[in-house]
């Protein structure tokens, strides 16, 4: 272990902690990055993103993050291509530990986002981005005026299912149970959609296609019958997962779902931790929102560190 107090290191390497570290190397903090292994964060999964401002043509997920990377390095940003293994908060300095390294820093950010939930089924990992998504947002673009499969039946399915609808020709919801976990006015807004139809009490057991979806194959519960549902799209919306076992565990306050829960402005309960992204933020879950989160994390970070100098 070096003896090298840091001032700040950052932890996650999406929108929001590449955006953190590019304020704060230009703040001369000299941050380090604690990237993982495969750096980047969820948008090295998606294809074209049309949506991040400045690219009127739009640009690739992993373009768009290699740039973000050569920007910060740019700025003295070090980037560590490991992932943080455990983290110890209780005292100053912090210690966060990689499997092969440790590090001493006056201050944190979690930003370590939140991975979308999938079923698991093999052909749903095989046409990630050739049709199958976890983001309408992000990707209902590219389905005008076909058809889309959502899974899922809590706020986030009935949510995406509406914003389909925009560009999709049909959405079908389909859905494991006969009820909803969704709020009533948004289960009410859905079923009212004349280009929704919804399938309960169904199991989705595979995703058909060769080069792009062509159809989802899914098994009535009561009957056991099983049913080919035509989709060139397929959008998983059965929840996301925070990445926050590490910090919970060092004391981190989460909520109920695993999200990290900031007290003021960026900072978590601990002073001296903040957090940006999707690791806390469940609602908005944009690669432009992270960013800007990112930015406030790393000037609230300043901040600490200029009325903690002794
Ligand atoms: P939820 O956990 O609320 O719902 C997940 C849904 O996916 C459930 O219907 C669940 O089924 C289903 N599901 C989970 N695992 C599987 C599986 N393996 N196979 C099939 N189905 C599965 O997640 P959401 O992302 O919808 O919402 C997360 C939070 O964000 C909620 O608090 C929600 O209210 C909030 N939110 C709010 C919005 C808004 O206010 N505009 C928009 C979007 C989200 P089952 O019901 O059987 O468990």
């Amino acid at each position: 272990m070096s003896d090298t107090i840091h001032k700040l290191v950052i932890i996650g390497s999406g929108p929001a902690g590449l955006t953190a570290a590019l304020y704060a190397a230009r703040a001369e903090l000299a941050p380090l990055v604690i990237a993982g292994i495969s750096p980047g964060g969820q948008l090295m999964l998606t294809t074209e993103v049309e949506n991040f401002p400045g690219f009127p043509e739009g640009i690739q997920g992993p373009d768009l993050m290699q740039n973000m990377l050569k920007q910060v390095e740019r700025f003295g940003a070090v980037i560590v291509n490991e992932n943080a293994a455990s983290v110890d908060f209780s005292s100053q300095p912090f210690k966060v530990k990689t499997e092969t390294q440790e590090f001493l820093t006056k201050t944190v950010i979690i930003a370590t986002g939140a991975d979308a939930n999938w079923l698991g089924l093999p052909n749903e990992q095989r046409l990630r981005g050739k049709g199958v998504s976890a983001c309408a947002t992000c990707d209902g673009f590219f389905f005008k005026g076909k058809e889309v499969v959502v899974i899922g039946g809590g706020d986030s399915a009935m949510e995406e299912a509406n914003f389909l609808t925009k560009f999709a020709s049909h959405v079908t919801i389909v859905h494991r149970r006969e009820e909803f976990k969704a709020s009533k006015i948004m289960l009410a807004r859905a079923e009212a959609n004349p280009k929704i139809k919804f399938i309960v009490n169904a199991t989705v057991i595979d995703v058909l296609g060769e080069a792009t979806v062509s159809g989802v194959k899914i098994k009535h519960n009561d009957t056991g019958a099983e049913e080919i549902v035509e989709a060139q799209g397929y959008f998983a919306a059965i929840g996301h997962t925070p990445a926050t076992k590490l910090f919970a565990t060092a004391g981190v306050e989460v909520n109920s779902k695993g999200y990290i829960v900031p007290k003021v402005f960026t900072e978590t309960n601990i002073p001296g931790v903040f957090v940006a992204g999707d690791v806390h933020d469940h609602r908005y879950r944009q690669a432009v929102t992270a960013a800007g989160e990112g930015c406030k994390a790393a000037l609230d970070a300043e901040k600490f560190l200029a009325e903690h100098e002794q």
